[in-house]
């Protein structure tokens, strides 16, 4: 039985210094782990984070306000406490140290999403964003993530606030609720304390609407009421927007376009911001994506949405408009560099012009167009990356769980059709290597094909959920297990990975 005495004794003869680099985690002679950067003390109680048998906990040393705040059971002969990772500690340690509650951050600063759909990856993100001009959303999962992983928001903001503190990272991270739809779920993640909402307007964006013929688009235009008709017609025909150096105009087929395409999705953003955002009592950053859609945004239609907003009084933290080219999962920008640059050009100037963000979404791993997407929006960007971190999982898991490895393999193989019904991509599996005609060295190699990497990124869920016949987890255990005793390899890989994506941000 572990005293934690040692670590007690360490912390209050003030061993443990925010000051000190250290980076590192410290291990007791009983194997228990100390993570130096979380120690943190209020009114003469210290608190730090360490993990035991693979599972963390806080202990707090000396008693007082923020002992008692906290639920866990006294060890030493009563010096301290142990605490577990409940949500009733997190909210409580948000309290006393509020640099590990999300915060929203405005338009001042470039962020970056680092959604993280196993609960692990984010002291990891927070090495690699410590000291860059980019403030990390260190929570950001969709329902469709939550589902697909069996995890609820409670946990995804656990997870980063617990990974805020571990690291000792004081200068803010945000939670985002990813491509909310029902106002339901909006709800729920402002109670829970989230600090961005993305709204996805998919389904009231009718893209039917872009496909009709000249005399349908009049018969649906006709079909609109008198006022509606007259309210847009006055508000943008024989009138010219001057914006990144060129003139936008729409004709009367151009805006009946837009009005069907993006009306009920305008009026939509604008029941959610005024019910949801205004009055929350606190900065909210709300995003606006219009990016699952079946065609490009054409830039004309991005100024159009973003003009309707602003003359109705709503302002917004960023804006995602689905770029020409594709962005497939976990792989390199799909397209015409030269065409994106065009279009990235009108749609960062849009963005400027009103004073939001340019959002991209599904930015994991487009190499080829960080450089571009950093330079035109002047460095003031919001990117989207998920996933990613899940593929550096099973790259460490390819490195040294070699057996585990090739069991999820063959598993993603042949489960893959099912997990295409949530995600597009190209993979085409008769490209992947046998397994048996790879060595184990040569695991990790699966990692730098594209086909693999997609067949990976995508059946995650399926990874993670799968059972054996007496409901036991197929792989997740041993997952987390082989994670847990490799985490510095995993930091390590992270910070590589996605420190190229800031590199080539010129972050
Ligand atoms: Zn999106």
């Amino acid at each position: 039985m572990t005293d934690y005495g040692l670590i007690i004794a360490k912390m209050t003869s003030g061993h443990f210094n925010q000051d000190t680099d250290s980076s590192n985690e410290w291990r007791d002679e009983s194997g228990t782990v100390v993570y130096p950067r979380s120690y943190s003390v209020h009114e003469g109680t210290g608190l730090i984070m360490v993990k035991r048998d693979g599972t963390r906990y806080l202990l707090a040393a000396g008693m007082g306000a923020l002992a008692d705040a906290l639920e866990g059971e006294t060890v030493s002969d009563s010096a301290g406490k142990l605490c577990p990772l409940s949500t009733a500690n997190r909210l409580a340690v948000n309290r006393f140290f509020p640099y590990t509650a999300p915060r929203a951050f405005g338009t001042g600063i470039a962020t970056i999403g680092l959604g993280d759909r196993l609960g692990i990856a984010s002291p990891g993100h927070i090495r690699v964003v410590r000291g860059k001009e980019i403030r990390p959303i260190l929570a950001q999962q969709s329902i469709r993530e939550l589902n697909l992983t069996g995890r609820d928001y409670n946990e995804v903001l656990n997870a980063a606030c617990f990974a805020a503190f571990q690291e000792g990272y004081r200068d803010g991270f945000g939670a985002d609720g990813d491509h909310l739809k029902a106002e339901a779920d909006i709800r729920m993640a402002l109670d829970l304390g989230f600090t961005m909402i993305t709204l996805d307007c998919s389904e009231q964006i009718d893209n039917q609407a872009a496909g009709l013929s000249a005399a349908e688009l009049q018969e649906r235009y006709k079909a609109l009421s008198p006022e509606i008709r007259k309210y847009y017609e006055n508000a943008y025909l024989n009138k010219t927007y001057a914006v990144a150096g060129t003139e936008i105009r729409y004709s009367e087929t151009s805006l009946a376009q837009n009005i069907l395409i993006y009306g009920k999705a305008i009026d939509y953003m604008i029941h959610v911001y005024q019910t949801y955002i205004r009055g929350a009592g606190r900065e909210i950053d709300f995003e606006i994506s219009i990016d699952e859609t079946l065609t490009p945004t054409a830039p004309e239609s991005h100024f159009f949405v973003a003009q309707e907003l602003y003359s109705r009084g709503v302002k917004i933290f960023s804006m995602a408009p689905r770029f020409c080219g594709e962005f497939q999962k976990g792989i390199d920008y799909i397209g015409d560099i030269g065409q994106f640059e065009d279009e990235l050009k009108f749609h960062a100037a849009i963005a400027d012009h009103f004073g939001y963000k340019l959002s991209v979404h599904s930015g994991s791993d487009k190499f080829s167009v960080f450089p571009l997407v950093g330079t035109h929006t002047r460095g003031r960007f919001h990117l989207k990356t998920a996933g990613t971190n899940w593929l550096e999982a099973m790259r460490v898991i390819a490195a040294h769980n070699p057996g585990l490895y090739r069991k999820m393999h063959a598993h993603a193989r042949s489960h893959f059709a099912e997990a295409t019904a949530y995600y597009h991509v190209k993979a085409d599996l008769d490209r992947v290597k046998d397994l048996d005609s790879v060595s184990d060295k040569e695991l990790p190699e699966y990692l730098r094909d594209d086909d693999a990497r997609q067949m990976l990124h995508i059946t995650y869920g399926i990874l993670l959920q799968a059972k054996d016949g007496n409901g036991k987890p197929l792989f997740k255990d041993e997952f987390y297990r082989t994670l847990d005793e490799y985490e510095q390899e995993y930091m390590e890989a992270l910070k590589s990975h996605i420190g190229k994506h800031l590199d080539l941000l010129g972050k």
